[in-house]
């Protein structure tokens, strides 16, 4: 009997609902039927803890916890045994062998694609989101931006101070980069879409953390999921590592077609490694020209682009 239930703990419920509803998860209760603005606003992530399936775990080699590192060949390998893939691959895709070790409890399997779902909807059910803490340092949610029906969408880590600033993604130096590889590949940013993990900075620039990565990765993949684009670029080892739900390096899978949720995914090197790493910039253009095969296009007939060199 309702009666019987103390106040808090029917606050604790409907908080718990409103995160699943910010999820896109709605139908596991019966008889849900109080629109959105009646139930109480999502809570903080510090004030409810999240279902332990959706929790991921990263060795502390792959994701360092202060500062963004090198990417390039991380020679630390998991402890663990190897696991079943969790995506059929087709044939065009990677062999068994080559994916990568799971690295926990599935983020996404729970997930099924939201129907009629749209990037509007999305936005809005992220609102002035507090569920982590990263809300608490950000100037500006960066969402992301481009073409709502993009074939193709590049997933980066979260967003650097210039990002914060703009509520844009990929605007700084390393923004500029992409924006240069997106031109190389024939393409201009409006004809792409592009996001990142995390939706706010994380402060000083440090790699998003674990809890930040789970509150706030179900958008993303609402976001892929209304997309639906042909093919999914990571830039960078927290995007790969979190789609593909691994520990390994990214080094041990990038430039190989992988699969995420029926979709075709190439994890490469992220824009800012390049800045620190020019000479890795061939191999990022070997990785986005197997992404122009599958689109159909050409690279452009530009001295840069035919050197594979985005500058
Ligand atoms: N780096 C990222 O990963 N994302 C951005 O939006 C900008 C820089």
């Amino acid at each position: 009997m309702p009666e019987r239930f103390p106040e808090s703990l029917l606050i604790k419920i409907s908080e718990r609902l409103s995160f699943y509803d910010d999820l896109g998860i709605r139908l596991f209760y019966k008889n849900r039927g109080a629109p959105q603005s009646q139930i109480v606003a999502a809570p903080s992530v510090e004030s409810v803890s999240t279902p332990t399936r959706q929790k991921i775990y990263y060795e502390d080699a792959a994701l360092p916890k202060t500062t963004r590192k090198p990417e390039l060949p991380n020679a630390a390998q998991s402890a663990r045994p190897a696991a079943p893939p969790r995506f059929a691959p087709s044939p065009a895709v990677a062999k068994l062998d080559a994916l990568p070790v799971s690295a926990g409890p599935s983020l996404f399997e729970s997930f099924d694609k939201v129907p009629g779902d749209t990037l509007l909807k999305i936005r809005t059910d992220l609102g002035e989101c507090t569920r982590c803490k990263l809300h608490k340092t950000r100037n500006n949610i960066v969402f992301g931006d481009g073409n709502p029906k993009a074939e193709l969408v590049f997933v980066g880590e979260g967003p650097g101070h210039d990002e914060d600033m703009q509520g844009l993604p990929f605007v700084g130096r390393a923004g500029k980069l992409l924006t240069q590889m997106i031109g190389a590949m024939g393409l201009q940013r409006k004809d792409v879409y592009i996001c990142n993990v995390v939706k706010c900075r994380p402060p000083e620039n440090r790699l998003p953390e674990k809890d930040e990565i789970t509150t706030c990765s179900p958008f993303l993949l609402r976001q892929l999921d209304a997309i639906a684009p042909k093919a999914i670029v990571c830039l960078g080892a927290c995007a790969a590592q979190t789609l593909l739900e691994t520990n390994r390096g990214i080094s041990n899978f990038r430039g190989q077609w992988l699969e995420f949720r029926g979709r075709k995914l190439m994890a490469t090197y992220h824009p800012a490694y390049l800045l620190r790493n020019p000479s890795a910039k061939a191999e990022v253009w070997k990785d986005l020209q197997k992404v122009m095969a599958l689109l159909g296009l050409e690279a452009k007939k530009s001295k840069s682009a035919e050197a594979g060199k985005f500058s």
